[in-house]
């Protein structure tokens, strides 16, 4: 049960990603003409999910709530 509700958090911290890359990331460039603060619902929970796109095109993000989506791109 541990391995399957870690991979339903994997996979919505997956979806979270591809959707900020999918709205501020464009081809070809990949990055946004800004540096992107903003918030979204969560993939996982509904909840209030903050995230950053730098200048260079990283993404980062984490969820309001305690235990759920967080991510940092390197
Ligand atoms: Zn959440």
């Amino acid at each position: 049960m541990t391995t399957q509700h870690f991979s339903a958090l994997a996979s919505a911290t997956a979806r979270a990603m591809a959707a900020v890359r999918t709205e501020h990331c464009p081809a070809p460039d990949f990055r946004p003409a800004a540096p992107v603060r903003s918030t979204m619902h969560c993939t996982k929970c509904q909840g209030v999910l903050k995230f950053n796109v730098s200048a260079d095109g990283r993404t980062s993000g984490r969820c309001s709530s305690a235990g759920c989506i967080t991510w940092r791109d390197l």
